[in-house]
């Protein structure tokens, strides 16, 4: 639907044009997480354009219940993949966002928190320095009684932590150099992945090494911008963006992963993000349409051969990788490719988490009952592990597991097929 000559905006909410896409149809309704739990028209992608375009045309104020039906959101955008119409709602929902900050006065708590977590998550450094007591907590084997004491926002963010042993399995490094004509694919570390699953980072590469590709990486890696964007905070995701552009360019590769996919989901947006940047459009065009996944690399490649590994699987769909990137099957033919494994579809299993980026931080009730929803379906699968190709997924699952007592086990793809790998040759040296 075209939008009428005379109409124009009163306000700069969003690109006002792209709301005129939604022809209200409601198709959308039951892939959206938050109206699965609430119900709640307002809280469905249908009411959340019909309130930005209200916002836009002037018909409604910015006040605290349009902001909250806003932020509830999870930018997960599984109404686009369900929307016959061709709505750009992750497009629409970070424009909101960043009006949102730009116009609306929060409480102080809310403030504080949003700050806190800009001003933390974004570099590896400054979250290492405040996790380093947490660390030695975790060490001593007092994290539980820790948890126990705190109030309740603060148990709910030290549950999210993984075990510093998590990132314990890691591949070998091959001994083999690739072939001079190999496909150079560059492995961007993120910066949470870095602090708190670099395991995945080290077996992306690993896996990607022993596939016959050559694997660089960049000298400086800073943030994708995805955090930002996601929170409003347009203007430092587009400083983050242009200097990944400029290190990506620099470094030259013919394929760009992320062990995150809510990272590289973002790095294939840089061509959209960057279009009206003089110095950068095409380059960011350029570092965009290189973005592709891990399971999708090594299953064009065909040279890791798997070993036998007797389990049953069930597969997590990242939201930005699924309807992101649109990778779904990739991992699961992958997975399926290793004797003996038996993969088990889970219900709603493109149906977000909870985790959204650093939306179980600001919006954990939400985010728990996703995250119960998830793992009442991953019990049901009844799965001995459950993958999935993100580490904020693993953070969320892997906590509500926990909390549940399940003993099923949750893995990103990558440290999966490198816990595979090793176990095969164990056993081929036990049997030597
Ligand atoms: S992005 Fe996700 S949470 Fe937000 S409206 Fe779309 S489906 Fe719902
Ligand atoms: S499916 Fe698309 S067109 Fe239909 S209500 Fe949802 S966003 Fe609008």
């Amino acid at each position: 639907m075209s939008r009428a000559a005379s109409s124009k905006p009163l306000r700069n909410v969003v690109d006002y044009d792209l709301l005129f896409d939604c022809v209200h149809c409601g198709l959308c309704l039951e892939a959206c997480p938050t109206y699965a739990v609430s119900r709640s028209e307002m809280d469905s992608p249908r009411g959340r354009v019909y309130l930005m375009k209200a916002l836009a045309d002037g018909r409604l104020e910015l006040d605290a219940d349009v902001t909250r039906h806003l932020d509830l959101c999870l930018g997960c955008r599984g109404c686009e993949t369900a929307c016959p119409s061709g709505v750009h709602y992750g497009r629409l929902i970070e424009d909101a966002r960043a009006y949102v900050e730009s116009n609306y006065s929060r409480g102080w708590l809310d403030s504080l928190r949003r700050r806190l977590i800009g001003a933390i998550f974004p570099y590896p450094a400054r979250l290492r320095a405040i996790l380093a007591p947490l660390r030695v907590l975790q060490a001593a084997g007092v994290q539980s009684a820790l948890e126990g004491i705190v109030p309740r926002p603060m148990r709910e963010w030290l549950e999210l932590l993984p075990a510093a042993s998590r990132a314990s399995v890691v591949l070998p490094q091959a001994l083999t150099e690739p072939s001079p004509d190999a496909t150079t694919v560059l492995v961007h570390h993120g910066c949470v992945t870095r602090v708190l699953a670099e395991s995945e980072n080290i077996n992306t590469e690993r896996l990607l090494i022993a596939a016959g590709y050559h694997v660089v990486q960049l000298e400086n890696t800073v943030c994708c911008g995805a955090l930002d964007l996601h929170s409003g905070n347009r203007t430092r995701a587009l400083e983050f963006i242009r200097t990944n552009v400029r290190a990506i360019t620099r470094r030259g590769a013919d394929s760009i992963v992320s062990a995150a996919s809510g990272c590289s989901t973002a790095i294939a947006e840089y061509g959209l993000l960057l279009k009206d940047d003089a110095e950068l459009a095409v380059a960011a065009r350029a570092v965009a349409a290189k973005v592709t996944d891990l399971s999708s690399l090594l299953l064009a490649s065909n040279r890791v051969a798997m070993p036998e590994f007797r389990c049953t699987v069930t597969y997590h769909d990242a939201c930005h990788l699924a309807h992101g990137m649109g990778v779904r099957d990739a991992p699961r033919t992958l997975l399926r490719s290793i004797p003996g494994l038996k993969l088990v579809e889970l219900n709603e299993a493109d149906l977000c988490c909870g985790s959204a980026g650093s939306y179980n931080l600001t919006e954990p009730a939400m985010a728990r009952a996703l995250a119960a929803r998830k793992a009442e379906n991953i019990a049901a699968s009844g799965a001995d592990y459950v993958v999935l190709a993100n580490p904020g997924c693993e953070f969320q699952i892997g906590a509500e597991l926990r909390r549940r007592g399940a003993k099923i086990r949750v893995a990103h793809i990558a440290d999966f097929l490198a816990m595979v790998i090793n176990q095969g040759t164990a056993a081929r040296g036990e049997s030597r």
